[in-house]
């Protein structure tokens, strides 16, 4: 467990689910995209495993990793998602933002 899980966590406690997983780790819940369910997600059709990290929705297109999902929902680019679950990277640090836009 990391900080990608702490921020899949969060997600979790925003929809008010709790974490207990079944086989290898997977909760069904609903998903965390809005876009994807304009009327809900009541029948959860997601899958989120806070073991590995990934996310399956099974009813939109929203998929992949935490840092998919956090580019998804929240919009961000690979570097925002990466910066905003901590992980600056070491070997390919992103150039500094130009500080005029
Ligand atoms: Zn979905």
């Amino acid at each position: 467990m990391g900080h990608k899980s702490e921020v899949l966590q969060r997600y979790l406690t925003e929809k008010g689910v709790d974490y207990h997983p079944g086989r290898m780790g997977w909760q069904k819940v609903s998903c965390f995209s809005d876009d994807g369910h304009p009327n809900g997600d009541r029948n959860p059709s997601a899958s989120v495993n806070l073991v590995t990290g990934h996310y399956h929705c099974f009813g939109c297109e929203l998929a992949g990793d935490v840092y998919d999902l956090v580019m998804e929902l929240e919009s961000l680019t690979y570097p925002e998602a990466k910066k905003r679950l901590g992980d600056e990277g070491s070997a390919s640090a992103p150039p500094m933002e130009p500080t005029w836009l």
